[in-house]
């Protein structure tokens, strides 16, 4: 019978491959997984966007930055390259979906969405260790601005615990 090493291969580690990979490691599963960037250290990261072989991605040039464009015919999409994906350069706000989203008559009558999301929005906010965005404090809250500093360390270290080296 042949033999893996693995029982899943996730392909790239962005938020939704390194999700997926948590919770099949979990569950047991020999996990493993491909991404196509490097890894960053701190003192990796560009410190403007003029240190353009540190910030873009295009390997062809040799440039292997966080930062991926992609054109399509219609469509010009800019995502993120490297371990953890676009959580490497993304803009930190985290928001729930506003209440337009749940009435949308291509999925509401399909569940009561709201409801069936929200214990899932409430574990995403507890791993990223989302809090309130007070920095404006005096001016009105804006509608919903969730943003997060660092994942909490609790959470980190938990991750760090329970994954395969
Ligand atoms: C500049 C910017 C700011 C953003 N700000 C926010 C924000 O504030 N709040 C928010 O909620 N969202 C934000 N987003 C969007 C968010 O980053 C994306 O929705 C999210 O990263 C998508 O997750 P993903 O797992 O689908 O893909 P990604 O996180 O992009 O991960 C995909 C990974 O797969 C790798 N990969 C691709 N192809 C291959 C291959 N063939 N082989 C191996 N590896 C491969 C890539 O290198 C990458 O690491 C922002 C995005 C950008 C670009």
């Amino acid at each position: 019978m042949t033999t893996h090493d693995h029982d899943w291969l996730v392909v790239g580690t962005g938020f939704g491959g390194s999700v997926s990979a948590l919770r099949l490691a979990q569950k047991g599963y020999r996990v493993g997984m491909l991404e196509c960037g490097r890894r960053f250290r701190d003192e990796d990261f560009a410190n403007t966007t003029w240190e353009a072989a540190k910030y873009y991605w295009f390997p062809k040039f040799g440039m292997k930055g966080v930062f991926r464009t992609t054109l399509f015919k219609d469509i010009f999409v800019v995502s993120g390259s490297g371990v953890g994906g676009g959580s490497l350069g993304y803009a930190n706000t985290l928001y729930r979906a506003r209440p337009g989203f749940y009435r949308d008559p291509q999925i509401a009558g399909l569940a009561d969405w709201e409801r069936e999301l929200a214990p899932h929005y409430d574990e995403a906010e507890r791993m990223l260790g989302v809090v309130t965005y007070d920095e404006d404090a005096g001016r009105p809250p804006a509608q919903g601005v969730r943003g997060v500093h660092r994942p909490r360390r609790d959470v980190r270290e938990d991750a760090r615990r329970r994954l395969p080296r």
